[in-house]
């Protein structure tokens, strides 16, 4: 069987480079190219930029040259936004994105150049990790920066579901920079996890365990063409069973936004 030829663009991200590792830990079913667009910050994370596309999401010409040739895309890019100054006491502390880092511009522009890249090039599978919270125009995210960033972002989950394309897309809860594989994950939909999430538990997730699911997501048939948010039981939760099937885990998610 050939290794599955996967480009993982924000791949110099907290969940990307872990996505990217896990990938690479299994030469006999993947080739991982990783994306980004600093060289400074690919060395300081891999030590190396073999496998490496250097390139920016804003430039179309970036992707196709990336993607060429690969069978799946994992897309993992996100605005970032940045808090202006530490705020004085009793204030709130307030956001900006960077020129160029706009929701509108990375997640919405940004995200329909990779797809279009990966239509282009004849990809077969786009894995999309996206966030929890975007059926709710008022979400407080959507107010920092003034960037919307929840409607930009699912507004892309949509042009990718619309593009034919065989599609997963993971909406993660809070993510968390804990060990992956030690909790129970628990999937939904329509943000009815945050609404009124079971026995009141945090809607938080940690980067690994979603990391896992992406992986998990290429390998697993029943994958495709889903979309769905994700949470999971705190890790000393006593009703928590550890989630160790994903087969399982995806025969609960649904097609479609
Ligand atoms: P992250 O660390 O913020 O990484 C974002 C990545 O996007 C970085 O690698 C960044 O590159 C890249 N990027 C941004 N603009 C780009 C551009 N123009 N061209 C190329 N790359 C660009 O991500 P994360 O916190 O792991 O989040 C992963 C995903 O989960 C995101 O979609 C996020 O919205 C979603 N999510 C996050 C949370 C949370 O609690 N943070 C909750 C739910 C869902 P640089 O490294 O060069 O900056």
């Amino acid at each position: 069987m050939t290794a599955l030829k996967v480009l993982v663009t924000g791949a110099t991200g907290r969940t990307g480079s872990l996505v990217l590792q896990k990938l690479r830990s299994l030469p006999d079913k993947f080739e991982a190219i990783g994306f980004g667009r600093s060289l400074l910050k690919i060395q300081e994370k891999f030590d190396s930029t073999t496998n490496f596309a250097l390139g920016d999401i804003a430039n179309p010409e970036d992707l196709e040259t990336a993607i060429s040739g690969c069978d799946a895309l994992v897309t993992l890019t996100s605005a970032v936004p940045k808090m202006k100054a530490p705020p004085q006491e009793g204030q709130k502390p307030e956001f900006e994105f960077e020129p160029g880092g706009l929701p509108e511009q990375v997640d919405w522009i940004g995200q329909k150049n990779q797809i279009d890249a990966a239509k282009q090039a004849g990809v077969k599978h786009i894995v999309l990790v996206g966030s929890m919270g975007g059926t709710n125009l008022n979400h407080p995210l959507n107010n920092l920066g003034n960037g919307n960033i929840l409607i930009w972002k699912r507004k892309a989950e949509q042009y990718l579901i619309d593009s034919g394309i065989n599609y997963t897309i993971i909406r993660a809860g809070g993510l968390l920079d804990q060990p992956g594989g030690k909790r129970e994950l628990i999937v939904g939909k329509d943000d009815t996890l945050l609404t009124s999430p079971p026995n009141g538990i945090p809607p938080n997730i940690p980067r690994e365990d979603v990391a896992e699911l992406v992986v998990q997501a290429l390998i697993q048939p029943n994958a495709i063409n889903k979309a769905f948010d994700v949470i999971s039981k705190p890790e000393d939760d006593s009703t928590a069973v550890i989630t160790s099937d994903t087969k399982q885990l995806f025969a609960q998610t649904t097609s479609g936004l």
